[in-house]
């Protein structure tokens, strides 16, 4: 799995980074910045939440098994 995400899409709510501060953090504009686009298997289910809340849809998790 990787995440993806899109900073020009980001409105720098920070859900992302409150709610998994071990894989995402914050610009000093707000905008998220991935710390880990390679999730370790146990924070997948923890990142899919994040994909799912992100208010902006800036955040995408991949599936690297299928292209
Ligand atoms: S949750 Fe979405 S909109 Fe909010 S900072 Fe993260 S990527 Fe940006």
């Amino acid at each position: 799995m990787r995440i993806e995400a899109d900073p020009d899409v980001c409105v720098s709510s920070g859900m992302c980074a409150l709610t998994a501060p071990d894989l995402f953090d914050q610009s000093d504009d707000g905008t998220v910045v991935v710390l880990r686009s390679d999730p370790p298997a146990e924070r997948v289910a923890a990142v899919r939440g994040v994909v799912w809340r992100c208010p902006s849809r800036a955040l995408k998790l991949v599936d690297t098994t299928t292209g």
